[in-house]
């Protein structure tokens, strides 16, 4: 394992730029982002190149858990206190159309990456968390958000786990091998007639009515650029305020046998993530297994680089793994990985168009939930390119609430951590040693 298991069977990289080469869109990245702007620019017509630093997939679109989630924000109620009712609705129209176009790709490109279409649920693991899931069940049915609350019967019907005590079903989206789906958008751009160069790294973008990217042993010239290079993006000294960079860890476990399945029930194998401040995650492979994680994050001063996986968070993350699944306690850890996301203060994505020329477009900051969304990338970056409107300008025409510099910014990230941190606990704590009793049967409400 490179990066991360899922890119186990990955080719090896296409060979490097070398010389120079004239396109009309220049792509720097190779993740969800980059390929899903050169498939929207290619169906335009337009020539395109994308430069990747090492190969598709490295950065988190290769390594991420494989959560298809509407989430946008930090969660619906301060969606809607932050941006109002009217771009409220908008965004969230754009969350849907995001997951609508992953199922697109999937089916147009027919890629094989085991998307299992079975939705995910938020789920309290103990009652101090129902007030605030009910609370955004009630915004999501004043909204017309589709979804439905999860009563202890309903989880028991659903054979969830006993973890979970209350859970908000959101249906749309699912669960997919992130690997296999950034190699088959891979495989999809170059079909659409991309040019695709991995272990070429850009150091420098020097702007102008046509821009000039450099890398080791060529340059490209394009008379547009998109930054599909998220977390990595300061490190190109653009976008600096637009967020900060954080690692996340994962870990996925050994295959279950088919006893170990039958214990832990979770029949419809829906995606599960928790309503803490800063949420786990859970959900079953193809093959088997549990990948799990999230829980914290880790930040490094000025967008440093850390090392993809700290032993403490490791050993942290199987502890409470453990704890909410007590009944496979034999179970194995086989592998631990991470990688880094792109966060703003609002968590909401930052697309837009910028540079002295204007032609220099960015679709970055995805706060952890950028597989619908950086797979949206795309069309939202074709829509502003041409100047189409397109349920991206909830994005593109808002402002973004800037990131502090260094050192506010490291100072804010641990106040913000710690209090956040301090609240999940007290769930945990509270949490430990108990599990939802079985309940006689009743009906879940649909919103
Ligand atoms: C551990 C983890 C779990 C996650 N779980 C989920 C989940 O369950 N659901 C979900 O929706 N999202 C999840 N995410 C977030 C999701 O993976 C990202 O939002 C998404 O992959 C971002 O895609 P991207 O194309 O914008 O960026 P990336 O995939 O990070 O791609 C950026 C690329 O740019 C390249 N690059 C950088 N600098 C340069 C340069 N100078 N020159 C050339 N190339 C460069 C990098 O090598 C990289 O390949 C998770 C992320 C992590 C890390």
């Amino acid at each position: 394992m490179e990066v991360s298991p899922w890119l186990d069977l990955r080719p090896d990289p296409l060979p490097a730029l070398e010389g120079e080469r004239d396109v009309d869109v220049a792509v720097i990245g190779a993740g969800y982002a980059g390929l899903s702007s050169a498939l929207a620019l290619r169906r335009e017509g337009l020539s395109v190149a994308i430069l990747e630093a090492r190969y598709a997939g490295f950065g988190a679109s290769g390594r991420n858990a494989g959560h298809v989630t509407p989430t946008i924000g930090k969660d619906l109620p301060s969606l809607l206190r932050l941006q109002g009712r009217e771009r409220t609705r908008a965004l969230l129209e754009l969350a849907d159309a995001a997951i609508a176009h992953v199922e697109r790709l999937i089916h147009e490109h027919a890629i094989d990456c085991h998307y299992d279409p079975v939705g995910n649920v938020v789920s309290a693991v103990h009652e101090r968390q129902h007030r605030s899931l009910e609370r955004a069940a009630r915004v999501a049915a004043e909204l017309g958000v589709k979804g439905e609350l999860l009563d202890a019967a309903a989880l028991d019907r659903r054979e969830l786990p006993r973890a979970i005590t209350l859970g908000w079903l959101e249906p749309h989206g699912g669960v997919l091998d992130p690997g296999r789906y950034v190699l088959g958008l891979r495989r999809a751009a170059r079909e659409a007639g991309a040019l695709l160069f991995e272990e070429t790294p850009v150091s420098a973008l020097v702007e102008g009515p046509r821009c000039e990217l450099r890398t080791p042993r060529g340059r490209v010239r394009a008379g547009t650029v998109v930054l599909a290079t998220n977390a990595w993006t300061p490190r190109l000294g653009r976008l600096r305020s637009a967020g900060m960079r954080l690692q996340v860890q994962l870990f996925r476990t050994r295959p279950l046998t088919a006893e170990e399945r039958a214990r832990v029930g979770w029949s419809g194998r829906e995606g599960i993530y928790t309503a803490h401040e800063a949420l786990e995650s859970y959900r079953l492979t193809a093959d088997g297994r549990i990948v799990g994680g999230a829980k914290e994050v880790r930040a490094a001063f000025g967008d440093r680089e850390l090392p993809d996986v700290d032993p403490g968070q490791a050993a942290r993350l199987e502890a409470v793994f453990r704890a909410r699944f007590p009944e496979l306690r034999d179970v194995a850890i086989a592998d631990h990985w991470g990688g880094p996301i792109f966060m703003g203060l609002d968590f909401l994505p930052r697309v837009g168009r910028g540079g002295r020329h204007a032609n220099v477009l960015h679709a970055v900051a995805w706060a952890g939930h950028g597989i619908p969304m950086a797979s949206y990338a795309g069309e939202m970056v074709a829509d502003l390119l041409l100047g189409r409107d397109g349920p991206g300008a909830a994005l593109w025409s808002r402002r973004g609430l800037p990131t502090p510099p260094e050192p506010l910014r490291w100072l804010a990230f641990h106040a913000i951590d710690g209090a956040l941190a301090w609240l999940d606990r007290r769930v945990d704590r509270a949490a430990r040693g108990r599990q939802r009793a079985p309940q006689v049967p009743s009906t879940g409400r649909m919103v």
